[in-house]
């Protein structure tokens, strides 16, 4: 089937049909294997190896009948990115044929050869292999690449044989593990009958789109996913026109491709937009479980590159891939929920059952103020580096956004104003009521980093590129360590309900400095926050380095989420990402500026020389605007030239360094990353001078607005 023949097809016809779901699974696998796996899905049974077979051969027979020839454990190494070991289903037979076979085994463990990930030192103190294992709550998929090839995705997780977390899923899970047994025990003593605890993610992507042509001619794209020169075209996004605009005809004809690709795969795309810069959009799905989100959005990026790929275009996920314009990044929406169906971060209106939302409320509350730091870790790489605090994200202070109304009530809570909403005048936790609050009212700030949006919260600052396990680890596993601390206090607690109120009233007295309901744009903000004492974690670099210092060791940890050794490491591999990113960039800026600009200025400079000797011959000697122009434009090509070789020099004495990553880290930030702004703004302005022929490179007009 081609797309035009999908487009005919009714959506529910080709929902999911790549995605081997609970309803497959219901329909293909015997009864009782099918609640066995339901649950080791929820976390009550361990997977035996009965029933690994039989969903193996359930798996296999679903996955041959639709053209696959090989299966792969898909798993997300600390690159970031998503790996894959292709083996075939086939297994050759002593009379010359071949079967198709696929084990329990092979279903729940890979055995990749991995020892070529980074691993920050991991592997070597320990085994020299690792191993994947299937995460059974993410549902095995089916890809499809160009030629027809099909083949078995299975979401794993992936380990050192000694059991330290060598990816990004391990502690995600460990994480969600933490905070569904400590939710449970707080809502034990609030007389909640439930089973667990899950939280749910929706994540907003932003990328752009450019045409694949003009991309070619980018190696600074190409290698890097963003412009390291480039000036602004005469018109950018100041007309506010492009945001939620009429999406063009290309990009549209894209994003029906996609959508398909997405509703087979099972993930729900709902909604899409332009957004604030030209030619960037936007695309959400559906919330999920917070693992299912996070291979989901993984998957989502792969699919938005593969697609824009069938379009000759170029899907860009870089944080910053213009300067000038707005860059992406994603929201990550985040709530908790019960087995029962509740979402605890709902208000409601229903009175008895308030105390939860209000007890979850003021552990994030405190769990955010308490962790600040870690949380901006997880937003921290390169490409945000160009974003947090730039007038278009949220700076890179984390504060929380709530909303008068829900101020108001832990105002009153805590023995401060009495809250006056209609007949409602004493808020008393589990006998009196709070208003539903409308989403409008709660949605207005958009410059919040943390935002209550009417039932669940909003984390503003998680960039584009990369995947969201790390900040829904990080958020996981603080506000668990926040309800294991209101956990403690209230199983000893002789009067329980006096002892939440207490805990109530305190926690948001201790901790409402990090509530902001105004503009996180402002530069009073970035003032009233520093007399808060809230941090201000400015760049990466400074981010990486807190999850290995000690309070961050303890909380991860204590709740068994990630260990010293595991911490020390992911700080080593991420510093050296950093470094590796900024040398890529600095290295493809010095090649760009020499090879390309300095040559195009050294052609202009000579067609001015020879118009100024041209008008010599014709007996005008004065020529005052070509003169001019010729010292503008050897002045800067001699700017440029000289930025080139300070950045060369800084170059080399960061790639020198070998006193550890982190101080190979700060020189390329420190020295390398400020040079590399003193080279644009040479070549910048040397592409303000040059003829639009001669310039050797698609400008920001070609990639911009030309799709
Ligand atoms: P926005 O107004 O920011 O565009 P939407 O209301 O469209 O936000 O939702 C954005 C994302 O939040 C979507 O992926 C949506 O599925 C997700 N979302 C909605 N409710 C929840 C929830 N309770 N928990 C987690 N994510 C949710
Ligand atoms: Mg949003």
């Amino acid at each position: 089937m081609n797309t035009t023949d999908f487009i005919k097809t009714p959506v529910n016809e080709i929902y999911g049909i790549n995605s081997f779901s609970d309803a497959v699974m219901r329909e293909r696998l015997p009864k009782s294997i099918y609640k066995e796996l339901k649950l080791v899905q929820n976390g009550s049974n361990r997977l035996s190896s009965e029933v690994a077979e039989v969903v193996a051969n359930a798996m296999k027979d679903w996955a041959l009948e639709k053209g696959a020839t090989h299966y792969t454990h898909w798993f997300q190494p600390l690159t970031g990115l998503t790996a894959e070991k292709h083996d075939s289903f086939i297994s050759p037979t002593e009379d010359g044929r071949v079967i198709m076979e696929f084990s329990g085994k092979e279903l729940i463990q890979g055995e990749p050869d991995a020892s070529s990930f980074p691993n920050g030192g991991l592997r070597a103190t320990f085994e020299a292999r690792g191993y994947t294992a299937w995460d059974t709550a993410s549902p095995a998929f089916l890809k499809e690449d160009n030629s027809g090839g099909v083949t078995l995705c299975i979401p794993t997780a992936f380990i050192s044989y000694t059991g330290e977390a060598l990816d990004l899923k391990v502690p995600l899970l460990r994480s969600m593990e933490a905070i569904n047994k400590q939710s449970l025990r707080v809502l034990k003593i609030l007389g909640m009958d439930v089973n667990r605890v899950v939280t749910s993610v929706g994540p907003e992507q932003e990328y752009f789109l450019v045409d694949k042509e003009f991309y070619d001619k980018r190696p600074d794209l190409m290698l890097t996913g963003r412009t390291v020169i480039g000036s602004k075209p005469s018109k950018g996004q100041e007309m506010d026109d492009h945001y939620f605009g009429a999406i063009k005809a290309r990009a549209s004809a894209f994003m029906s491709e996609l959508n398909l690709e997405l509703w087979k795969l099972g993930i729900a795309s709902k909604t899409q937009h332009n957004e604030v810069a030209p030619n960037q959009f936007e695309i959400a799905p559906i919330f999920d479980t917070c693992n299912v989100a996070t291979d989901r959005n993984q998957l989502l990026m792969e699919t938005l590159k593969k697609i824009a790929a069938r379009h000759d275009l170029v899907a860009l996920l870089h944080e910053k891939p213009f300067a000038g314009v707005n860059g992406s990044g994603k929201h990550n929406n985040w709530s908790i929920s019960t087995d029962t169906g509740i979402n605890l971060l709902e208000p409601g209106d229903n009175p008895i059952k308030n105390a939860h939302f209000i007890l979850f409320l003021v552990a994030i509350i405190k769990a955010v103020d308490k962790y600040a730091p870690l949380l901006r870790m997880s937003a921290a790489n390169a490409g945000n580096d160009h974003r947090l605090g730039a007038n278009e994200a949220p700076p890179a202070i984390i504060s929380i956004f709530l909303g008068d109304q829900l101020n108001q009530i832990l105002e009153s809570l805590s023995g401060g104003k009495k809250y006056k909403n209609g007949d409602v005048e004493t808020i008393e936790l589990g006998v009196s009521t709070l208003p539903k609050l409308p989403k409008d009212l709660t949605d207005r700030n958009r410059t919040s980093p943390f935002a209550f949006t009417g039932n669940k919260f909003e984390f503003r600052m998680v960039p584009s590129s990369i995947s969201i396990a790390n900040a829904n680890t990080i958020l996981n596993t603080a506000v668990a360590d926040v309800l294991a601390e209101f956990a403690d206090k209230l199983e000893t607690a002789p009067n329980p309900e006096e002892k939440l109120k207490e805990i109530v009233a305190d926690t948001y007295t201790k901790h409402k400095r990090v509530i902001y309901n105004g503009n996180n744009y402002s530069e009073e903000w970035v003032k009233e926050a520093e007399s808060r004492g809230l941090t201000n974690i400015t760049n990466t670099v400074d981010a990486i380095n807190e999850i290995a210092k000690d309070y961050s060791v303890e909380l991860f940890e204590r709740h068994n989420v990630l260990s010293k050794q595991e911490l020390e490491s992911r700080c080593e591999i991420d510093l050296e990402a950093y470094s590796k990113q900024i040398n890529i960039e600095a290295s493809i800026m010095i090649e760009l500026t020499k090879k390309q600009v300095f040559p195009a200025a050294g052609e202009y400079i000579t067609q001015l020389s020879n118009t100024i000797s041209g008008l010599k011959d014709s007996g005008i000697n004065n020529s005052p605007a070509y003169k001019k122009m010729l010292e503008t434009v050897s002045k800067n090509a001699n700017l440029l030239y000289e930025n080139i070789l300070t950045l060369e020099t800084l170059l080399s004495e960061a790639l020198s360094i070998n006193s550890g990553a982190l101080d190979q880290a700060v020189a390329y930030r420190k020295n390398v990353f400020t040079q590399m702004a003193n080279v644009r703004i040479a070549s910048d302005t040397l592409e303000t001078l040059i003829p639009c022929e001669m310039w050797p490179i698609p400008t920001y007009l070609d990639l911009l607005f030309r799709l």
